[in-house]
Parts: C-alpha cells; structure tokens; sequence
C-alpha cells in the first residue's frame, strides 16, 4: 500500500508508480479515503525491487506492507486513521442509529414518511427502508422501484440520509442516480464478489457509503471481513460492517444472535461496526436486550427495524419492526449504556 506524502498523487506520479508495479506484475488501485488517497498494490506486493523502487520516489511517504490477507481493512492499514462521519455523526465518538421499516410500501407512502418522521424524533441518524427485496419466496412481495421515490421524499422532509439495499447492478445504477447515502449489501449477497466488486467500484468516486450485512452461513469473521476487504480494494473503503444473526437459529428466533461477534472485528479491523438485533432475533419483543448488548460488545451503532404501525407494515414488520415508543425508549437507552462505558 503506497502511502503519498500529499493528500494525492498527481496524474503523473500515479502513471509512474503504475509503470514501477505493472513491471511486477501488480496494479495500482486507488482508494479514496477521507482524508487522503491512499493506493493499494493488487497483486503480490512482496517484491523487494518493486517496493525499493517505490520508496525511492520523493513523493512516496512510505509503502506498507501489511501481512493480514485483508490488508486494507486491516487495524494496521493507513486507512484506520481516518475519522469516519457519517450523518453528522463521528463514528467511534457518538453512536450511529439507524432505522426504519424493513420494506417501504409505494402503495401507502403515507405510512413510510410518518415512519420518517418517527425515526428522527427518536434520534437515528439516518433512515432505512427496503426498496428491492431479497425474498426467501419467490411469491413473497419483491419490492418496487417507486419505494425510493418516497424515500427521496422522506430524505427531503425530514434531513435524514438513506439506506437502500441493492442486489443487482441495475438496482445499484439507480441507488446511485438518487444518491442513496448507504448502500446495504444484504445477508444473502454478502458473497457475490462480482456485486461486491461493482458497488466498491461504482459508489468510489461518490459519497455513498456501504453498509455490508454478514452473510447467514458466513461462519468465519475472517471471510466477512475478506468480503469487505473487496469493496475497498474496488476503491470505497466508507464501510460499516454489520453482524445480523447467523444460522443455524437459536429456537424461537430468527437467526443465531452474533452482537457479540463485535469484539472479535474491533480487534480485527478499523471499520464501524453497525449490528442488525432486528434481523439477528427477529422478534421486536427480544431486539431492545439485544441492542443494548451490541452497545456493550463494542459495537458503533445499530440498525433498527421500525415502523409508525407494524402491523400495517409489508415485508418482516408485522413481527421484528419496533413502533414509537419502543424505538425511543430503546435508543435512549442504547445511548446511556454508550455513555456509561465511555
Ligand atoms: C433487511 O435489511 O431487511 C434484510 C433483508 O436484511 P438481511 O439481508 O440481513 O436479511
Ligand atoms: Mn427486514
């Protein structure tokens, strides 16, 4: 990983060190990072020629060499220098909440922007809502593209950006062109690199972040952090990473609960942690312990499945989403117990 001494390389410095590393038969990915660009060798950076070669530019700072097989999502790579804020919020300083409902129903934006204005009042940073669904059914409601549209609307009403998840490049073009603020990559697509590799490339050069839920069968931490270690080698290391249950599930729940698999990645890696008590027990009876408990493992935030009405709610609300009270009373407390452990 080349480290400039400026915030950037020049066109001409960058042709030169991709020369110097295409010699080695490496490739030079940029990667945009909050506070500098920092470039990645693709490919075997253990060459000591290549790297002598590097060092001796005199607008090379340093070039690391980092052994982890997820160099750049590593807790040693540069890029863990970067302060992260995301809605207004400095990640690791104050918690990030978010919420929502699990699907936006066009038929009744109505019941979505009420929802919006719930998840403000209760202090979330931003606001989450299915558009395109990854349905276990092919009979089950798959989404609808005019869903976005109330959340642009949403978004315009009450500041809150927004987080979409996307499970195809078509749907990714369109997140990209309203300008969604997050885009999820959900449990199921969590492996599909060719996904990984076009959401890390396509969103590098905006400002939208990914929030990358843990695959169900993704067993290993390490294979969860491979995954994002691909969004960032596409270019966009703005990544939350989030635990949201594993199989096989617990009894009476949704999935095997992973909040505390949080303590493991925070030794691991720089990246946020976002866990997901909505989907990772999927009851809204069990997801307020459960949110207090990520709070406690370590984690940066959450993100919540809410809804103004569950019951009138599409998609998993009717069972997991959280209604007003419950919402606020559990972020009010999720933030206490933040307080209390810093
Ligand atoms: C969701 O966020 O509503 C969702 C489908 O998530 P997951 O991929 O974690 O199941
Ligand atoms: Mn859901």
């Amino acid at each position: 990983m080349i480290i400039p001494r400026e915030d950037r390389l020049t066109p001409e410095q960058l042709g030169e060190v991709t020369n110097i590393v295409e010699d080695f038969g490496c490739r030079i990915q940029e990667i945009v990072g909050a506070h500098r660009n920092i470039y990645a060798i693709l490919g075997d950076e253990g060459h000591e020629l290549m790297f002598n070669r590097l060092i001796g530019l005199d607008y090379v700072d340093r070039v690391d060499h980092i052994e982890s097989a997820y160099r750049l999502l590593d807790k040693d790579s540069e890029l863990a220098q970067q302060k992260l804020v995301l809605g207004g919020t400095a990640l690791g300083i104050d918690p990030l909440f978010i919420a929502g409902p699990c699907t936006v129903d066009p038929e009744e934006p109505n019941l979505t922007l009420e929802t919006a204005e719930m998840v403000k009042e209760s202090g979330a940073q931003l606001l989450r809502g299915g558009v395109w669904k990854p349905r276990t059914m092919p009979y089950s409601y798959q989404g609808d593209s005019r869903a976005l549209e109330v959340l642009i609307t949403a978004r315009e009403n009450t500041g809150l950006p927004l987080v979409v998840e996307v499970m195809d490049e078509q749907q990714l073009q369109i997140a990209l062109d309203a300008k969604v603020d997050v885009l999820q990559i959900g449990t199921r697509n969590a492996l599909n690199y060719s996904l990984l590799k076009a959401v890390g490339k396509l969103s590098a050069p905006t400002e939208s972040w990914i929030l990358l839920k843990r695959g169900r069968h993704m067993a290993e931490p390490d294979e969860f952090l491979a995954a994002a270690e691909y969004l960032a080698a596409a270019g966009n290391p703005r990544i939350l990473l989030c635990p949201r249950g594993t199989t096989p599930k617990l009894d009476g729940y949704r999935n095997h609960p992973d909040e505390s698999i949080t303590q493991l990645l925070k030794e691991k890696t720089w990246a946020p942690v976002i866990c997901d008590p909505s989907h990772s027990t999927g009851r809204a009876s069990y997801v307020p312990a459960a949110t207090l408990a990520a709070i406690a493992y370590g984690a940066d935030g959450v993100c919540l499945e809410a809804h103004i009405d569950p019951r009138r709610g599409i998609g998993d609300d009717p069972k997991q989403a959280l209604d007003q009270k419950e919402l606020a009373l559990t972020l009010r407390r999720a933030k206490s117990v933040w307080d209390l452990l810093r």
